[in-house]
């Protein structure tokens, strides 16, 4: 019956990465596949300076007809690089499609081709061994597709004080160019070393997969600063790149405009039900091996709908955060950089009482003024001299939290569909949130940046989009759980591929393991089972 090898659901960075890897079968990618709008003609070039100095009129591009980019100020907020007219196509009709109920926490979908990644920053961090306590997999298991993915994507960044953190990779470019802020930082850490080194800080490069040169015929990075408001950056990696590959060298069959609604086994393999959004009717494909890839939340989703599962509480991780603003009072009243970047800068690891905590270092470059102007206490004129004062004067340190499994903290399919989260215990491990960021006070004041406690934010749950935990793979492993490849308990045909594998979180971005452990799986798929 099985017109294909195997069937993949969702072309973010774990579906593509998995669809790649089974080179030589017949795959077939289902996925909703939302695209971005054209850009404006002419297409904004240079940096964003440079267009406000050469356009007369960059409204709809950097607000929108609708007041996109305002959105935060009048509604539920969204993360910063999700709202502008040209970005919205990366959540656009996700509540539609994916209802949520939740009190605590704050989900992100995607249902664009490149799933989130068409947002990510394009932190990639190597797991350890240590990151990798309670997970079925070894890391000899992941390094190669580590490296692999190095090859394909493109990596910058450098071997540095984080190497024993983020491992060797011999094949980095060089890191980005930091802004002067976070130059400085850089700077007066290395000068102060003993200080942090003390408190268990090391401060290096961010790991991004982003050029800084030209790459398998990408460009390189070039400071525009465009991140917020325009999609597709070919120097930023992104899945739609490899799945546009894939479909061009004929490698798989792609077929966008399908929600999925379920699946079912059968003695000769799996059939998909979707719903054809174009035509509104019901379809169903067949293959021999079915990929979920759509997401923690929408894979395990799937799982419990397939099911007809409204009770059972699955398990959801996400991680922590906290966000402390860092002054340099120096540079109060000075220009920011007209080229510069709104990617992490640096990167922060915190050995904080046996708990390893990661902080990325931001500059302003990137939101609006309106992004911010209503957090500050002052009057709105007042708030805004501040801003154009201070902007190349501040920046934010994001810290992220281990995430362990906890029975308060789970995703439940309701029965109208609607998936319904709960995460009433953010930090399940190690210290609570804010002492770790009260003990580098001092050290960060020692070369020239102040902040204070008080000032430390606590965002809510759902804000790191690091979602994962959903049905985790054991060497043993009960209902709704997965065989360290990946498959379903209880299924013969049925393997999950993205960030539900993962039985807990350490503080670290998770994606690029989501996708070597992408790779792994299939690529076991590809050699023992098809
Ligand atoms: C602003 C932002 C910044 C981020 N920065 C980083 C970072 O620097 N580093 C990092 O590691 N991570 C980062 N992330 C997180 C990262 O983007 C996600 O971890 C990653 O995209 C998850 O990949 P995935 O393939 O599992 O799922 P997704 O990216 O969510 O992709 C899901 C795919 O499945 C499809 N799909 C879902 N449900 C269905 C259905 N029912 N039917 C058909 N198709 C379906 C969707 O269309 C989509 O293609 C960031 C995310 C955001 C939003």
């Amino acid at each position: 019956m099985a017109s294909f090898d195997a069937i993949v659901i969702g072309t973010g960075p774990a579906g593509v990465m998995a669809a790649r890897a089974l080179r030589g079968k017949r795959v077939l990618i289902l996925d909703v596949g939302r695209q971005p709008n054209p850009l404006p003609d002419p297409e904004p070039g240079g940096d964003l300076y440079e267009q406000r100095r050469t356009q007369p009129d960059l409204f709809d591009f950097l607000i929108g007809q609708n007041f996109e980019s305002l959105h935060n100020i009048h509604s539920e907020p969204v993360s910063l690089k999700l709202k502008s007219p040209l970005m919205r196509y990366i959540i656009d009709d996700a509540r539609a499609l994916a209802p949520v109920r939740s009190q605590n926490f704050d989900a992100t979908m995607s249902f664009a081709a490149g799933g989130l990644a068409n947002a990510w920053g394009a932190g990639v961090y190597r797991f350890t061994t240590r990151d990798l306590d309670g997970f079925p997999v070894r890391i000899q298991e992941l390094e190669p597709f580590y490296d692999e993915l190095t090859e394909h994507m493109g990596v910058s960044g450098a071997n540095d004080d984080l190497t024993p953190s983020f491992g060797n990779d011999p094949a980095l470019q060089p890191p980005i160019r930091l802004s002067r802020f976070a130059s400085d930082l850089h700077t007066g850490y290395r000068q102060k070393h003993e200080v942090f080194a003390k408190l268990g800080v090391s401060i290096g490069c961010t790991r991004l997969a982003v050029l800084t040169e030209p790459y398998r015929g990408r460009p390189a990075y070039n400071y525009g600063n465009f991140e917020f408001f325009r999609p597709h950056d070919r120097s930023v990696y992104n899945p739609a790149y490899t799945l546009r590959e894939l479909i061009d060298a004929g490698q798989v069959s792609y077929e966008p405009h399908h929600l999925v609604l379920r699946f079912a086994e059968s003695d000769q393999g799996v059939t998909v039900t979707t719903r054809n959004l174009l035509s509104d009717t019901h379809e169903v494909f067949e293959g021999r091996t079915l990929i979920l890839a759509a997401g923690a939340l929408n894979s395990a989703k799937l799982v419990l709908e397939s099911n007809d599962d409204h009770n059972t509480r699955l398990p959801l991780l996400d991680n922590p955060m906290t966000c402390l603003p860092l002054f340099r009072p120096n540079r109060i009243g000075q220009a920011l950089d007209t080229q510069d970047s709104s990617l992490g800068q640096l990167i922060l690891i915190h050995d904080y009482q046996g708990t390893v905590l990661q902080g990325s270092v931001y500059g302003t470059a990137g939101p609006l003024r309106s992004d911010i102007l209503f957090e500050l206490p002052l009057s709105i004129t007042a708030n805004l001299a501040w801003m154009r004062r201070t902007a190349a004067a501040t920046g934010l340190l994001m810290m992220f939290y281990p995430a362990d499994p906890h029975p308060d903290n789970y995703l439940q399919l309701a029965s109208d569909g609607a998936l319904q989260l709960n995460y009433s215990k953010p930090v399940t491990t190690g210290p609570e949130r804010g002492a770790a960021e009260r003990a580098l006070i001092p050290a960060f004041r020692k070369i020239g940046f102040y902040t204070a406690a008080a000032l430390c934010q606590y965002p809510p749950m759902g804000a790191s989009i690091h979602y994962a935990g959903t049905l985790p793979m054991r060497d043993k492993p009960g209902r709704y759980e997965l065989y360290p490849d990946g498959r379903l308990h209880g299924s013969r045909n049925v393997h999950v591929v993205d960030g539900a594998c993962f039985p807990r979180l350490p503080a670290k971005n998770l994606t690029l393991t989501i996708m070597a452990n992408a790779m792994r799986i299939a690529s076991r798929i590809r050699d023992m089972v098809l």
